[in-house]
């Protein structure tokens, strides 16, 4: 069911110019409410995704193209990310917690709580070299029944954590934000951006230890941010409005590539990281690009 269409590029600045693709943006499925959570699965060329209104986990296989529901339901499912080891680290809103699948297939909560109260809704996750765990946690999940299950928030605010490799701690690590969403860490994880989707900007802080600091606004951007990626420049992939907005290692914004629909995240795949996979409102789009990702693993 794969359809082409054009892919429209914006160049704003002329380093933009090394950014280009095939021009051919392909939709490799639709038939969703909202997708989101795209991770490429590089040992078993696959890619996982969420349709979380629906409640369900989808897997698209890049042998032969073919979509199938790998779970459901599934606990409204959000951002996902892999582990050095290879396992799959996964937000669950409804569930509100930070679960990893391993193996042989269980599963291990990595966090549902903070100082003894439950998450609100975890929503995108990434995992440093050193195993720690970094994830954000606004309230998408609970204020309604729509992508979790109502709840009051049990959490007075909306941060960003981290659970500690070695004791499975949990401890805020950011806890001036309003709705953090998208996160990454740049090329040397040295760096960590995170995404506030109300005030429509991304921050940068400096990875010290367990701990951030810094914090300053990295780029504004003209919708709310939601998934975020970095490719092997440095350059920063950012969700936002109908489009992926890329920008610099200065910040810069260096053009956009406009989607068809709504964009939430995104992912680098395919054996060189060189095929960018697009989670956008109904559906799931797929462009061949000049650029690489930065390897997850
Ligand atoms: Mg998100």
């Amino acid at each position: 069911m794969t359809e082409t269409v054009p892919a429209v590029y914006e160049r704003l600045d002329e380093r933009f110019a090394a950014v280009r693709g095939d021009g051919r943006l392909e939709r490799l499925w639709t038939g969703g409410r909202w997708t989101e959570g795209p991770l490429y699965v590089p040992a078993g060329r696959y890619l996982l995704f969420s349709d979380i209104p629906n409640d369900r986990v989808l897997r698209w296989d890049e042998a032969d193209g073919s979509v199938s529901v790998l779970e459901s339901p599934a606990r409204y499912p959000n951002g996902r990310t892999i582990d050095r080891q290879g396992r799959v680290v996964t937000c669950r809103q409804g569930a509100r917690r930070v679960e990893r699948t391993e193996h042989d297939g269980s599963t291990t909560v990595l966090a549902d709580r903070w100082r003894g109260r439950r998450l609100n809704s975890p929503n995108d996750v990434v995992v440093s070299a050193d195993g720690a765990v970094w994830f954000t946690d606004p309230p998408y999940g609970i204020t309604t029944d729509y992508e979790g299950e109502r709840a009051d928030p049990e959490i007075d605010g909306c941060h960003v954590y981290r659970v500690d490799p070695a004791t499975g701690d949990v401890t805020a690590v950011a806890t001036d934000f309003e709705r953090p969403n998208g996160l990454a860490l740049s090329v040397d994880g040295t760096h960590l951006y995170v995404a506030d989707t109300h005030r429509r900007h991304l921050r940068v802080f400096a990875v010290d230890g367990g701990r951030l600091a810094g914090g300053e606004v990295f780029a504004e951007l003209d919708g709310g941010p939601d998934g975020v990626r970095v490719d092997t420049a440095g350059r920063v992939w950012v969700a936002a409005g109908e489009a992926l907005h890329v920008l610099d290692p200065d910040g810069t914004l260096l053009g956009r590539l406009h989607l068809p629909e709504e964009v939430s995240n995104l992912a680098f795949g395919g054996r060189k990281r060189n095929r960018l996979f697009v989670t956008a409102s109904t559906s799931v789009y797929s462009i061949l690009l000049t650029v690489n990702g930065a390897p997850l693993l």
